[in-house]
């Protein structure tokens, strides 16, 4: 055995973070769920544009900013036609945007849930001593490192730990406790896998 399983999981949050606002319908402080929805106030020629959020108990109705008096001639039509017919695309991108978020409301609540697509790059299971794991994430996530690869590769964290401890397992690139912090765009994992008895269990759930 000898070589690298090289695999791509491509990692696609599913649950699209909810701010935290108080609901002035219901009281108190309530997360609100985004409607996918984009309000936009195009009369002259400045133009406005929101993301509607909605109270998950009430329905009302709280306008994410994304575009705040805007000159028109300053605008893509193609980008204010997708905020027009609430492209799902573009709702998307703005409703993962955690940090313009924050910026507009102090809190926001982070799902940790995730779809994971694997696709082989490069090298076959049957010869492979080291899996190599590239990440790529177009949105970033809440979800750790470990447990991303605990739950993906079905191995206990623990485990996950001893590897390390034992230095076959590494994370690219490198920084302190990189397994316990969320996983990040452009991370590549790698384990040697050529001592361990369930070996084959492991490349088969990476997708290998
Ligand atoms: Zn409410």
């Amino acid at each position: 055995m000898s070589g690298h399983l090289r695999i791509r999981w491509t990692i696609v949050p599913s649950t699209a973070p909810q701010p935290l606002i108080n609901c002035n319908r219901c009281g108190g402080l309530k997360p609100y769920r985004c409607s996918g929805r984009f309000r936009v106030n195009a009369n002259g020629k400045r133009i406005d544009a929101w993301l509607i959020y909605r109270c998950v108990d009430c329905d009302n109705s709280w306008n994410f900013g994304i575009l705040e008096r805007c000159s028109r001639r300053d605008i893509e039509p193609a980008r204010l036609a997708a905020l027009e017919s609430n492209d799902p695309v573009l709702a998307y991108r703005h409703a993962f945007d955690v940090i313009a978020l924050r910026r507009q409301v102090g809190r926001v609540e982070e799902f940790p849930d995730v779809a994971v697509r694997k696709e082989v790059l490069e090298g076959t299971r049957e010869s492979a001593a080291v899996l190599e794991l590239r990440l790529g994430l177009e949105m970033s996530t809440s979800l750790r490192l470990d447990r991303l690869l605990s739950g993906e590769l079905s191995i206990s964290r623990s485990r996950l730990q001893a590897l390390e401890e034992k230095r076959l397992l590494s994370v690219d690139p490198e920084g302190a406790k990189a397994l316990r912090k969320p996983a990040r765009q452009g991370t590549t994992v790698r384990i040697d896998l050529v001592g361990e008895d369930d070996r084959q269990a492991i490349i088969s759930a990476a997708g290998g």
